[in-house]
This record gives C-alpha cells, structure tokens and sequence, in this order.
C-alpha cells in the first residue's frame, strides 16, 4: 500500500483528499502543520508528500528543505498561489512537481501516481549511460546521439543542457537552474537563451520539432524531458 502523507491546514480539503486517497488505496497520514508534517515524514517514512506551501507555523519550502535534509521521498506541492516565482521556489528547494489549487482530483492522483512511479524505478546511476526513446539513442559517455542510424552533432551548450534535462526524466527543470549550470549565475535571467538552444535540441532531436513529444516547455517555469 502507497503511504501518502497529507500535509495541508485547510480541513475540509483534507477530507476530499483522505475520501479520494483511500477510495483508491492509498494509506493516508495527515498533518495540520509543518512541525508536524516534519516528525510524521520522519517517522512514518511516507511513500509521497503532498504539501500545501501555506502552513500556519511555517512556510511549506521549509518542510521542503527539512526533510530534503535527509529524504529522496517525492513530495507534491499543493499551490495556491498563482504566481510561478513560489513554484519556482518549491522545485528549487527540490519539490518534485506542483499542482495549483483549484485541481481536479484526477490531475492530483495522476500526479501523484506518476511522483511514485519514478520512485520505484531503479536509482539512475552512471552505469546508465544510455538514453533510448522511440525517436533517438543517447550515449552519454560515449558523448553520441543517433536518431535512428544518422548521428547528430550536438553544440557543447546543447549537450549540457540535454544532459541535466534527460539526468531527471519526469521532472520539471526550472529555467533559473538550467541557466545557472550551462552559462552560470551572470546569466540568470536569459531566458531567451534557454528559448533558442531548446528550439535547437527540438529540431535535432523531435519528429515535430513544433510539437515536442520529449521536450516539455512549462511557461514560465522551465522544461522537462519525459521519457
Ligand atoms: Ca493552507
């Protein structure tokens, strides 16, 4: 059974979520407020965290950072704000994904079942040096792309970005981290830059580069790479 901790402060929301998790299985454990969220995440070693950022006795990227401190555990930001800065700053503090209150409860648990995926999948490790989809093979130590048989010919800044996107399959790369590993921190707010080199990366590598199938763009936020 998938162990989910709820940690929200709104009562009635905690309700629908319980009556929706457990319809579906889910073992749920609830916290009120983040000293609590933080204790139960220790203690009761939840599968997934959902975690709403507006808490009254602390911020929500607080119990981020707390149990980031020693926990991969996917956590699920539930946002009632609405502007992507606080988004920004879950995933930066390593939040995995956000869902923005008002959701639709199938939205939540196909989030939530996608977060818990990636959990059980194998530890991506350097052994796992090749990338396969159904369009292109990439060798990340060999340094190799293939779509089908024809190799493509990456640019170095292309390359690194590929890399931190496809390190991550699943998860959403926010344009200020992907800005400050490729062209560092002078760079931060460049976000046409990520605009041109992803364009790039789209044409060489996507069947329609105008439709990208692997990768995302999230506006405003950043890009992902699914897989
Ligand atoms: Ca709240």
């Amino acid at each position: 059974m998938t162990r989910v901790l709820v940690v929200e402060d709104d009562p009635q929301l905690v309700r629908a979520l319980k009556i929706n998790l457990q319809a579906r299985k889910f073992d749920v454990e609830e916290a009120s407020d983040g000293g609590l969220a933080l204790r139960l995440a220790a203690t009761r070693k939840p599968d997934v965290i959902l975690l709403d950022l507006g808490l009254p006795d602390m911020d929500g990227i607080e119990v981020i950072k707390g149990v980031r401190g020693w926990s991969r555990v996917p956590i699920l930001v539930l946002s009632a704000r609405h502007t992507s800065e606080e988004k920004i700053r879950a995933l930066d503090a390593g939040a995995d994904d956000y869902v923005t209150k008002p959701f639709s409860m199938d939205e939540l648990l196909a989030r939530l079942r996608a977060a818990t995926r990636r959990q059980e999948e194998p530890a991506q490790n350097d052994e796992q040096a090749v990338v396969t989809t159904d369009d292109f093979t990439i060798d990340l130590v060999a340094k190799k792309v293939l779509r089908g048989s024809r190799p493509v010919r990456l640019t170095p800044t292309e390359w690194h970005l590929l890399e931190i996107l496809i390190a991550n399959p699943g998860h959403l790369i926010t344009q200020r981290r992907l800005l400050l590993e490729v062209w560092g921190p002078t760079y931060s707010e460049h976000t046409n830059y990520l605009r041109v080199y992803m364009a790039q990366l789209r044409r060489k590598l996507e069947a329609d580069p105008s439709h990208p199938r692997y990768l995302i763009t999230e506006p405003g936020m950043g890009y992902r790479f699914e897989p």
